[in-house]
């Protein structure tokens, strides 16, 4: 994410200023103060006695969330050093290593949870993504080769399977007898799933489906477990019985046996990649492989011993995304896999920030680099963005539990649950690598160091963006969705709904061209710094700014988009397609609110005071963070004066940074990482350890005297 440079901080307060301490009297009695070795001049904001002090063990657990238990268990297992990741290993090895691992994984009952209780599992769906997301900090590679296996092949077994494929394939899939593909992908379609060219033709002579390959886009590729250790793979594929093509289907295809592939399968390695190597990804085509009927996983459509196709869901468009809203799974695992990368990158940078030493400005002490405000600005509102992930991380996965236990179960849930996941995964997904990256850079050159993992853990996070639905792809159906809820909400509306929300919105418009609104806003703070700040810093303004912007955004493209209806296909998809960038972006926007609810709800359930105070403090600079990353939007639509949006960046700059410095280290241990997940060796404390014996050497030779006299106390002698 980029943030706009932080305005220069003044040395002297002014009028204003203490006009800012009066106003926020409510938090400043008991706000944090500087750090004391903050030599900022946002010190002179900090007026009060009472530092709070987080209850970081509790905390702790808070962040663990509903699944508590599962993630510990998982920390506890990712803690052998037989899980960890070895830098520098050969792909070869890597991939070795891996595979290993996943043995270890399902020896180790770790990867059952989900699968029903009747294969050894426990019907325990949150349960199982929080404890794949923490495979993470052993190694991506593991996590993701893990889901492929358990998340992918297995869970497409379970939900598109019927028994008897459960009863038949899950045993030796869940013990890892049968390691695994999810061949949906092909070299020509990724993201439009629904075009691939794989075929599988029912052959009613022999009751058999017959898969081929039609031409070379329709390789399947980048499948993992597919170069070398797949033994068996789901492939998705046209169902075409009766010359009629029912669309895109899962089938079970056995794909090798001690001797390599069986006949009529081929296929490549992928190679090398940006990072997860430890993950054999490649290639599968077919040549008319042939597999009994009962191998098509038949839950959502079958064919009978005739050829004669049946589905509970007439509409093929309904039918492929239910089946595909059946693995919405990956895209709630990637999203919490996020959330701990991110935690572990700021964890590192963090600790780093608050030993590293560069340059004084005193002539004695020299400063640490966290009570710098640029590095303040680098790390605390990417620690406030991962506290407000993590949040609406939870909130995503009880939704998922819900719908996956069939606590609620409905087909809206289940839309509500694929556009949570549409707009959350984009935005952890970008936000970790933004984060991680920006950990890097706090790091200096440490920070590139193999050893303190954030460069391996950048790479690794890298295509967390496109697999599982690409991002910019994922965005476009939430905008949908926004828009479709947008038009039923009025199509169904009586006169009088229709005819107040128009009279509102000639209103808003009114009050947007005449400036009326802003003209309002000025005139309230007018010469009142301390005003602006009341408003901009109160819960219920974020929520009003940030909610209005997602809904003007809305009603501005469909109003746009409005004439579609009456356009043909070609002509309304241009149409479209002009406004694609703005779908994307209310649709980021309202992934943004989103996480800023969740932040919201979870501080507000806080009992523990100081706790409360800080996360609150935290939240604001989340939401007002992102209301300043956008500042041109609200200043261009009239929804802040430039006196409200000023105040902004001042109460970052000089309340929010100054307040949350003294609470880095304990933010980021509430994150609960031990050095054995952790494993940088910055993050240790070695650097404090550097850094204390130089200053000791310092002091040391002082006191003895020995201190050489410096060239530039000299020159004025000399003159
Ligand atoms: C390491 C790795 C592991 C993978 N594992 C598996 C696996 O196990 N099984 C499997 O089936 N697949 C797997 N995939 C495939 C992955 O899911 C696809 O790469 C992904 O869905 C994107 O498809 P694509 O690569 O064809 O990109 P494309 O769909 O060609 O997209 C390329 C770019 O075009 C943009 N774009 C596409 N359509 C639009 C549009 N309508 N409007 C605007 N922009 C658009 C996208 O945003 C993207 O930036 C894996 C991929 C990788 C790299």
């Amino acid at each position: 994410m980029i943030w706009r440079l932080p305005s220069v901080a003044l040395t002297i307060p002014t009028g204003d200023e203490k006009a800012m301490t009066q106003v926020d009297e409510r938090t400043a009695a008991s706000s944090g103060a500087a750090s004391a070795s903050t030599a900022s001049a946002s010190t002179a904001y900090a007026t009060s006695t009472h530092a709070p002090v987080i209850d970081t063990a509790w905390l702790g657990e808070y962040l663990l969330g509903t699944w508590a238990e599962a993630r510990k268990q998982s920390r506890a297992l990712m803690a052998r050093p037989e899980m960890h990741q070895i830098d520098g290993l050969s792909m070869e090895a890597h991939r070795e290593r891996v595979l290993g691992q996943l043995q270890l994984l399902a020896d180790h009952n770790a990867v059952q949870r989900a699968f029903p209780v009747e294969l050894g599992g426990a019907n325990d769906h949150g349960g199982n993504i929080a404890a794949f997301e923490e495979v993470l900090v052993a190694d991506p590679s593991l996590q993701i080769k893990s889901g492929v296996q358990w998340g992918l092949f297995a869970a497409a077994v379970l939900h598109l399977g019927t028994e008897p494929h459960h009863n038949a394939l899950l045993p030796d899939i869940l013990s890892f007898k049968v390691p695994g593909a999810f061949a949906m992908t092909e070299t020509g379609h990724g993201s439009d799933v629904a075009s691939i060219g794989t075929t599988a033709t029912y052959d009613q002579a022999a009751d058999e489906f017959v898969i081929n390959t039609p031409f070379r886009a329709a390789w399947k590729d980048y499948l993992g477990n597919a170069a070398l250790h797949g033994k068996a793979a789901v492939v998705f594929a046209q169902l075409i019985t009766k010359n009629v093509n029912h669309g895109v289907h899962a089938f079970y295809v056995p794909l090798r046996d001690d001797n390599g592939f069986l006949p009529g399968v081929g296929g490549e390695d992928d190679g090398l990649k940006g990072g997860l190597n430890g993950i054999d990804n490649g290639r599968l085509h077919f040549t008319n492989v042939r597999i009994p009927r009962t191998d098509l996983l038949n839950r959502y459509g079958d064919v009978d011993e005739k050829g004669n196709y049946s589905s509970a869901i007439a509409s093929p468009g309904r039918r492929f995304f239910t089946m595909l809203g059946t693995l919405v799974q990956g895209r709630v695992s990637l999203d919490g896999a996020s959330v701990v990368a991110s935690k572990l990158a700021l964890t590192i940078a963090v600790r780093y920030g608050t030993e590293r030493r560069q340059f004084t400005a005193s002539g004695e002490e020299e400063e640490v680099l966290l009570d710098y405000q640029r590095h303040q600005r680098r790390l605390l509102p990417r620690l406030a963005q991962t506290y407000a992930m993590s949040f609406a991380h939870e909130v995503f996965l009880t939704k998922f539990d819900a719908v996956f236990s069939g606590a609620e179960d409905t087909d809206a849930d289940r839309q509500d649950l694929e556009t949570i996941a549409a707009a959350l995964k984009p935005l952890s997904t970008w936000g970790a690598l933004d984060i991680i990256q920006e950990s890097r850079e706090a790091c200096g050159g440490q920070g590139y160091l193999a050893e303190n993992r954030l460069t391996q853990l950048r790479a690794d996070l890298d295509i967390y963006a496109t697999f599982e639905g690409d991002n910019n792809v994922l965005l476009q159906l939430v905008a949908k969705r926004l828009l479709t809820d947008y038009s039923r909400k009025f199509a169904k509306a009586d006169a009088g709904a229709l005819a107040h929300f128009v009279v509102d919105q000639v209103n808003e418009a009114a009050v947007n061209r005449s400036g009326l609104r802003q003209l309002a806003q000025n005139v309230r703070d007018f010469g009142s710094t301390a005003r602006s700040i009341g408003y901009v810093r109160d819960t219920d303004s974020q929520r009003q700014l940030l909610t209005d912007r997602v809904q003007t955004m809305v009603a501005d493209v469909a109003a746009k988009l409005r004439p579609a209806a009456r356009l043909r296909r070609a002509e309304a998809a241009a149409l479209f397609n002009r406004y694609q960038n703005q779908l994307i972006e209310l649709a980021y926007a309202h992934g943004e609110l989103l996480q800023w609810e969740a932040f919201t709800d979870a501080v507000e359930q806080i009992e523990h005071d100081d706790t409360r105070q800080v996360l609150t403090w935290l939240r604001d600079l989340f939401g007002l963070g992102l209301i300043e990353k956008d500042l041109a939007w609200y200043l261009i639509h009239g929804r802040l004066s430039s006196a409200r949006a000023q105040a902004i960046t001042d109460y970052i700059d000089d309340r929010l940074l100054p307040r949350l410095r003294p609470q880095a280290l304990d933010l980021v241990a509430a994150f609960g990482y031990g050095p054995e997940h952790i494993r940088a060796e910055i993050a240790t404390g070695a650097e404090g350890v550097r850094q204390d014996e130089a200053r000791e050497y310092y002091a040391d030779r002082r006191a003895r005297g020995e201190e050489p006299i410096d060239e530039k106390d000299l020159t004025p002698k000399k003159r």
